[in-house]
Formats: structure tokens, sequence, C-alpha cells
């Protein structure tokens, strides 16, 4: 992912190194590309517009352009803007000191990657020292419940499955569980549609009410592209949450919803998922991401 508008952004500053001195002409120029680059990254247009604006106003300052250093000036310039964009400080998860089992809430469409983020951040706490239990609250998609009891079972965390029962009970069931057996986090991996629909999003938010999480993540596909600001602002008028499991990062989309995504939606991205192993999920370091993305 973010391959060909790194590419196109190292053009830009490849040439700004080129030319020493740099004028406001320069500047414009760089700017323009800039903008072409990231709107080619199917980056949400009003993005654009505010980021641009800011890189701009920024470098046409006499500390730049008279700067011995001009161009290495708009690099970094351009670096604190999009580590801005993407949400500037890193966005930790935030469980109660006081409370256990702490809940975390997963929601989504199907196929955003849900039931496996569930089963990665199971691995990511149980890393931490902690001791997660799942619980399958997705009882539509027949499979789903099966393949977070394989995962589960490969990484040495417990499933609850309550089968048959209605996701609001697994629910419960599954906290009452890590009670009885001392577990201290439980991940509920809800159901997803492929599309927004009103019963999915009424359950999130029955679940919610039943077992008040401690944190509410909502797994997105990087592979959507701009799409995802919709979806992602329609879920949080619905169900609100605290925070963005990127997935699928190490896919080839474009990435411009990834980029999008926290200054549309105010919400921060806080794990990303580069890949199907237990061990790609990753806590979200946005400098990281903006200085990965310059190359
Ligand atoms: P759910 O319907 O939201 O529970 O989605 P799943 O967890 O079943 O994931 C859907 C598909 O995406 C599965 O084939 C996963 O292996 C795959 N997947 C999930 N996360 C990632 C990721 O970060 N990278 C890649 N390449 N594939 C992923």
């Amino acid at each position: 992912m973010f391959n060909s508008l790194s590419d196109r952004l190292q053009d830009t500053f490849d040439k700004l190194r080129g030319k020493g001195r740099l004028t406001e002409d320069d500047i414009n120029v760089a700017m323009r590309e800039i903008r072409l680059a990231l709107l080619e990254a199917d980056v949400n247009f009003k993005v654009v517009k505010r980021f641009v604006a800011a890189c701009k106003e920024r470098c046409m300052t006499s500390e730049v352009l008279d700067s011995l250093t001009p161009s290495q000036n708009v690099v970094k310039i351009v670096l604190d803007e999009l580590t801005e964009l993407l949400g500037s400080t890193e966005s930790k998860l935030v469980l109660a000191q006081n409370r256990i089992p702490n809940v975390i809430m997963l929601v989504g469409l199907q196929g955003s990657g849900k039931t496996t983020a569930a089963a990665k951040l199971a691995h990511l706490l149980k890393r931490q020292g902690k001791s997660p239990l799942l619980a399958a609250c997705d009882v539509y998609r027949p499979a789903a419940a099966d393949q977070l009891a394989t995962l589960g079972g490969e990484l040495g965390v417990p499933v609850y499955r309550g089968d048959g029962a209605h996701p609001v009970d697994i629910a419960r069931g599954a906290v009452q569980e890590a009670v009885d057996t001392l577990r201290d986090v439980v991940i509920v991996d809800t159901a997803g549609r492929l599309q927004i629909d009103e019963a999915m999003m009424q359950e999130a938010v029955d679940i919610k009410a039943a077992v008040r999480p401690d944190q509410v993540l909502m797994v997105v596909d990087a592979m959507t592209g701009q799409d995802i600001v919709n979806v992602v602002s329609e879920f949080a008028e619905r169900t609100d949450f605290d925070g963005v499991i990127m997935s699928k990062l190490d896919g080839d989309a474009r990435g411009g919803g990834a980029l999008s995504v926290r200054q549309v939606t105010g919400k921060p991205i806080k794990f990303v998922s580069m890949g199907e192993k237990p061990d790609s999920l990753e806590v979200f370091h946005p400098d990281r991401m903006a200085k990965r993305i310059l190359g």
C-alpha cells in the first residue's frame, strides 16, 4: 500500500532537492504535484485541499525560502502535516484499571477482518501478560465461530461460543465466563453484513448496552478506498466507537481511505493489521507511517 503515492512524493522532493534555492513558483509546482498524487491515491478531496493549503502556507515563508536547505524544510513540513493527518500522537487502547474483566468489542462490515483481528488482538494482549477470552457473537456467518475457535486454539486463547444463544446473551455469558475462569479481558467479535443494515446496527447497540465495553473498535478494510469514510461515519453515528483497527494494510490498494479516515471522521486509528499471521497486528504510530509513506 502507498507505493505509488510514495514514489510520486519522492519524485517531487527529488526535483526540489535538485534546485538548491527555491522560489514561490517552485513551491507552487511541488504543491500541485502533491495534490495530484494524493488525489490519485484516492484521498478524500476535502482532506487533500486542507492538507495542501496547510503545507503551502508553511512553505511560503521567508524562513523556508531563504534558508540554506529549503528543500529539506519542505520535506519536513510535508512530513509533519502527514503525521498530523494520521493523528499526530499514538492513540492507545484504554482499559479501565479497576474493572475486571475489561471488555473490548469489535464492530465492522463482514469481510473487514473482524474475526482475525479479534484473534490478533488476543495474541497481542496475551504477549502483554493479559489473559484474554474471545467471545464468538457473530452467529450469522456460519463459519465465524469455528474460525474463531480455530484461531483461539492456535493461540492458546479460550473461545466462548454459547452455541445457539442470542448474540447479546453470548456476550453476557462470555463476561460471566471470564469472571468464573479469571480471564481479565473479553474480546467480543460481533456480526457484520456486507453492507450496513439496521438489524446489524441494532444488534451492536444491544451488545454494547449489555456488556458496556471499555473500548469499541471498528475494523476497517484499508482496501475499501474512500468509501471507508462513509462506512466509518455511519458506524460512528449509530454505535459510536473509540477507534479504528485498519486491516489489510499489506494489500496493494492506493491507501487513500486509510489516509482520510482520521480527519474526516475524527476517529483515531489505534491498530493496523498487515497480514494474516497472528502477530501482524501492530499499534499504530502516525509518525512512523508518515515516514514510511514519504520514504
Ligand atoms: P470478518 O468477516 O470481518 O470477520 O473477516 P475475517 O476476519 O474473516 O477476514 C476476512 C478475510 O480477510 C480473511 O481471509 C482474512 O484472512 C483476511 N484478512 C484479515 N486481515 C488481514 C490483513 O491484515 N491482511 C491480509 N492480507 N488479509 C487479512
